[in-house]
């Protein structure tokens, strides 16, 4: 059979062309010039050589050349790579290099790293954004859309075989060097209707709320994709910050809100000072743990449901559901999305899968429609990771008998005092619970006689003000004595990743260092 992610674009310009894809700046595109304009860069990709297969790497925040680059791709049948926003000039020239990337296409404002990036490993580089008449060492810069003008837009896309890749999704590399995942056509394609279907059904009128990165497989796959093939319309905000966020949340009459846990608690602080409230029919929390304590006070102020998920780059990305129009279960990622199998397993059994008995704690496995294809050039750490069909997910969980899922927390940031295991995610939904706390962050810290100790970083909320020695002395009346936080850092925010998510590797090396 032939397929192509590109028809989620192309079909709903030709339905509803007239329909709002994107509100960016004030202003507004539609599906049906979308789609024109789609097809117009894809004349421009196809004059540069692009074709089914190529890899197009693409540093470009969530602005609509975007979708347009993006879709004009996979229009073509190529492979497309996006890269983290965040990369610095080597990380992008390892993506370049590692996925033998044949285009670059750069937002201007970002040139700074992607020019070496791109000079050093010899892939040619073009831009968006960037204003005409721009020059770089004498020479005019390239831009797509002056290129898009010289060439013949394409007719149609390219169907492909629905096992090709259709994406190569670097992660961030917090364990090393980062592994480009390969996901296929049809896994993402199934996860768009499986995700429609039962988990968050989205419908034609809806207005939702694109501020999660779209080079990361959360917002790629349930923001944008999930919204246009709907032919929803999708609000742009290529960065956070919760008062601009609840604006425009407001003024386009948002109706469904996508994001991170961290984004959450910024939106709890934003409602303090913003009285108007978006008619959000509900809201998704996926990427890392939700304190019930945050689902609670988002609920409380925006009036919506919020429905967690759970889900890794590598299954495209969502995997398990507090599905909409069922009963929530706070503090459990809900269950298996439809078609795909998950359970805990034998951590310790590294070369098998060893599946466990109902409700007891191991490692998460998955299997099903959103696996990936592997990793890009690495039948190594492929087959370590996918075993017998399983795909082992690196976190500790428990799945119940009528398969409602918790996940504990991932294998590599538990920590261990005295020989006891801790698990910071439990620790930061008691500290949720603490009044005065907007969001807190738990990490291990080596240390000389107990191993690690555990350390927390507490944000306080609008107004609040935080006494340290008063939490650590309130955590030791909660929870047990080898868990509670011993030492707690009073912080203005958290060290945030471009996706949102806390980057504890960042608190561990910043208060770390102090302790030793
Ligand atoms: P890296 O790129 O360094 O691997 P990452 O591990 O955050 O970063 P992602 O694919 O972005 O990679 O995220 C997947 C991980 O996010 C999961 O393995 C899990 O640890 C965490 N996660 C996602 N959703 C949830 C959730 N609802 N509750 C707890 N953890 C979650």
């Amino acid at each position: 059979g032939t397929l192509s992610i590109a028809a989620i674009l192309a079909e709903s310009a030709r339905r509803r062309p007239d329909a709002p894809a994107l509100h960016f700046m004030g202003g507004t595109v539609r599906y049906g010039e979308l789609w024109d304009q789609t097809r117009a860069y894809a004349g421009a990709l196809a004059a540069r050589g692009i074709g089914p297969g190529s890899r197009v790497a693409m540093l470009v925040p969530n602005v609509p050349d975007f979708p347009r680059v993006y879709y004009a791709a996979l229009a073509l049948g190529a492979v497309i790579v996006p890269i983290h926003l965040l990369f610095k000039a080597d990380e992008i020239a390892f993506v370049l290099e590692d996925s033998g990337a044949e285009l670059l296409v750069a937002a201007a404002p970002l040139l700074a790293e992607a020019a070496p990036a791109a000079a050093r490993t010899g892939t040619p580089l073009t831009t968006v954004l960037a204003p005409e008449g721009l020059e770089v060492g004498g020479h005019p810069l390239p831009r797509l859309e002056a290129e898009a003008a010289q060439a013949e837009p394409i007719e149609r896309y390219t169907s492909v075989n629905p096992l090709d890749a259709a994406t190569v999704l670097y992660t961030s590399g917090t364990t090393g060097t980062p592994k480009g995942a390969v996901g296929t056509h049809l896994a993402m394609v199934e996860q768009v209707h499986v995700s429609l279907i039962d988990s968050f059904p989205m419908a034609a009128d809806d207005v939702v709320y694109g501020g999660l990165p779209f080079f990361h497989s959360f917002g790629q796959m349930a923001v944008l994709n999930i919204a246009f093939r709907r032919g929803a319309a999708i609000i742009l905000l290529p960065k956070f910050d919760p008062d601009e966020a609840l604006a425009l949340l407001n003024r386009y009459q948002a109706t469904v809100f996508t994001a991170v846990p961290t984004n959450f608690a910024g939106m709890v602080e934003a409602a303090k000072r913003n009285p108007d409230r978006p008619p959000l029919r509900f809201a998704v929390s996926g990427g890392a743990a939700l304190p019930v304590a945050l689902l609670e006070a988002f609920e409380a102020a925006y009036g919506a449901e919020v429905h967690e998920g759970y889900g890794l780059t590598e299954t495209a990305p969502s995997c398990t559901f507090n599905m909409v129009g069922e009963p929530i279960r706070p503090g459990t990622v809900g269950t298996p999305i439809w078609g795909v199998d998950v359970a805990a397993a034998d951590p310790d059994a590294e070369d098998r899968i060893a599946l466990l008995p109902a409700g007891e704690l191991g490692e998460i496995v998955v299997r099903g429609h959103n696996l990936m294809k592997g990793y890009l050039g690495r039948p190594d750490a492929t087959a370590q990771t996918i075993v017998d069909g399983w795909f082992r997910t690196g976190d500790l969980g428990t799945v119940s008998a009528d398969l409602v899922v918790r996940i504990v927390d991932r294998k590599k940031d538990m920590i261990i005092r005295n020989g006891y295991n801790v698990y910071p995610t439990e620790v930061e939904a008691v500290l949720a619970r603490y009044p005065g706390v907007s969001i807190a962050a738990v990490f291990g810290v080596a240390h000389e006689t107990h191993g690690q100790e555990v350390h927390a970083a507490v944000v306080p909320a609008e107004g609040a003000v935080l006494d340290a020695a008063a939490v650590v002395a309130h955590m030791k009346e909660k929870v047990a004595a080898y868990k509670y936080p011993r030492v707690v850092h009073v912080v203005d925010d958290l060290p945030l990743g471009a996706s949102g998510k806390v980057l504890k590797r960042e608190l561990v090396e910043r208060f770390g260092a102090r302790a030793a």
